[in-house]
């Protein structure tokens, strides 16, 4: 987004910190607009306000020393989940979101493609609902991460539901290579460009499954269940948060935060 040019908001859509009583809170950055037929139907993440309603996107964001959001937002943080580590809890929902979309169960053997920040919340996320989970990782860091986080670093044999976390045309083969007939592949990544699918893809008739920021479904909301997930799992955030830089250093972090391969996962800003 950098790239775009200056923005006009203040950028910052994965962010935690405490509210003016001190209760350490994550932000669920999506303002919804809870009228649209989409919103009606309980599918917020398919909102038709779209992305100009997220804080950090198209509202001003959490890189500051304060932030007004809608009551609605607030997510309260488990005990277990140090408020230093609650900007995890939006990357993660978004992974949360994914699994729950592809209808992933505990007897699923689950591969994710691509060992971000997403990717690896994702695969935390599965094996916190008791999937068989492994991660192609690319940079020896990543690799590293997924073994602390516990979940297998080699892809191989056939997969139930298989998560595209890297977007791109090489993850898209990966996934129509691992997953099994008829199962499932959860498009999780942001395609920056587009991307061609292999060519007979379809004699495996995979399911496409789209996926879009968080939302909520009867057993609760997904920035709740990640957050739950983080808090019952402490070796994640460990594993996923590589560095933290004061925000007068944000153009530092930033650089860092671009460099994968020298090691950056997840790099935290604090005010
Ligand atoms: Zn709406």
């Amino acid at each position: 987004m950098l790239e775009w040019g200056p923005m006009p908001v203040t950028l910052g859509h994965e962010v935690g910190g405490h509210l003016d009583d001190g209760s350490p809170v994550a932000v669920w950055p999506l303002v919804a607009c809870g009228t649209c037929d989409r919103c009606a139907a309980g599918e917020v993440s398919q909102c038709r306000t779209g992305p100009g309603q997220v804080y950090g996107i198209g509202r001003d964001g959490g890189m500051a020393d304060e932030l007004v959001v809608d009551e609605a937002c607030v997510v309260p943080l488990p005990d277990g989940l140090d408020v230093g580590d609650a900007a995890l809890v939006e990357p993660v929902a978004c992974g949360v979101h994914a699994l729950r979309r592809a209808g992933v169960r505990s007897d699923h053997r689950v591969a994710v493609v691509g060992a971000g920040a997403i990717g690896l919340g994702a695969a935390a996320a599965a094996r916190w609902m008791d999937a068989n989970v492994d991660i192609a990782a690319r940079h020896p860091t990543q690799r590293q991460a997924a073994e602390q986080i516990g979940v297998g670093t080699d892809p191989g044999g056939e997969y139930d539901v298989v998560v595209d976390a890297a977007g791109t045309e090489a993850a898209i083969a990966k996934c129509v290579e691992l997953v099994r007939p008829g199962g499932t592949i959860a498009l999780l990544a942001s395609y920056w460009e587009p991307v061609a699918f292999p060519q007979f893809f379809t004699m495996k008739e995979p399911v496409l499954v789209g996926a879009n920021m968080h939302g909520r479904d009867a057993t609760g909301t997904d920035m709740e269940a990640a957050a739950r997930m983080l808090a019952d799992l402490p070796e994640v955030p460990r594993a996923m948060i590589t560095h933290r830089f004061p925000l007068e250093r944000a153009h530092e972090a930033f650089t860092v935060a671009a460099d994968r391969a020298a090691g950056a996962i997840k790099v935290v800003l604090e005010p």
